[in-house]
């Protein structure tokens, strides 16, 4: 990536001027994933002096600022006492502790990446994204919806649920890019997010049902899981891999979950 001109504006309003008047400025987030591309820009928009970065544990929100680290929210124990090691699972074979400390939720979220982890693991959760400009959205809105850009993501809002969730990943090797990864969760009822097939993330549908109504049927709800979701082939994986071992790791993680 190029860039002609930095700039480190000291408030949102300035920020948001900016990539509003410049229609080829960029946001920079930890400049993990803007650094491998070609492409080139005007303005490069450093939210570093923002004050995005924290993690608020409100009566029944934790709210997350969008220049958070991945190994800030890995780390938190805020994160923890809510949803148990969901999050840190999802963070922790993303290329290593360096690149954790470097690259933010904003930037981990905005990018919309097939394989990204940690849109899977939220979308099972009640995750909020609050926008600049456009104001509060829903991750699978934001995620499904590619129109919403150009616009700063200020923090992204979490529900506080009781319940229990779970995070399976498969990859050729440690620190590789997923092949496949799910999230289950059991709140109020259980939700099931499939990512990385190689597109971005989905929440079932018809398998989430399944599972509502008998909670015995993890067997059925797994093999279901192959038949409701369209699995892609790339360098990583052939589609009838993805297919199986999406039933697998559906089933490990309504096993954990209900256990
Ligand atoms: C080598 C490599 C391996 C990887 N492996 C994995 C993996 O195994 N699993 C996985 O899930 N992910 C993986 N990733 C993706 C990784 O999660 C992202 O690169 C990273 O999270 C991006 O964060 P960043 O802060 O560096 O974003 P940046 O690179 O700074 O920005 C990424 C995009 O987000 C936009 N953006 C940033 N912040 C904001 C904001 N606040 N508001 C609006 N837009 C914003 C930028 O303009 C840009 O378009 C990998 C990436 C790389 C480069």
């Amino acid at each position: 990536m190029r860039f002609e001109k930095l700039v480190k504006p000291g408030d949102l309003e300035l920020a948001g001027q900016i990539l509003k008047d410049d229609p080829y400025s960029v946001i920079l987030g930890g400049y993990t994933f803007l650094r491998i591309s070609d492409k080139k820009y005007s303005t490069a928009i450093d939210l570093s002096d923002l004050s995005l970065d924290y993690i608020k544990d409100n009566k029944t929100q934790i709210e997350i600022g969008s220049y958070t680290t991945l190994r800030e929210i890995e780390t938190s124990s805020t994160i923890n006492r809510y949803w148990g090691n969901l999050l840190p699972r999802s963070l922790e074979n993303l290329v290593g502790i360096q690149f954790r400390n470097n690259a933010t939720i904003g930037g981990a979220i905005c990018c919309r990446l097939g394989f990204s982890e940690i849109i899977t693991a939220l979308l099972v959760l009640d995750c909020e994204l609050v926008f600049k400009e456009i104001g509060t959205v829903s991750l699978l809105d934001y995620i499904s919806n590619r129109n919403i850009k150009h616009d700063i993501l200020k923090k992204i809002i979490l529900q506080k649920r009781e319940g229990k969730s779970s995070y399976q990943a498969m990859r050729n090797s440690s620190t590789d890019l997923p092949i496949l990864s799910v999230a289950v969760s059991d709140f109020d009822k259980i939700s099931i997010a499939v990512g990385a097939r190689p597109a971005i993330a989905g929440l079932s549908e018809k398998a989430s049902r399944l599972i509502n109504s008998d909670r015995s049927k993890i067997a059925e709800t797994a093999e279901l899981i192959a038949e409701e979701f369209n699995f892609g082939n790339d360098l990583r994986s052939s589609s009838e891999y993805r297919k199986k071992i999406a039933s697998v790791l559906v089933k490990h993680a309504l096993t954990e979950v209900l256990s």
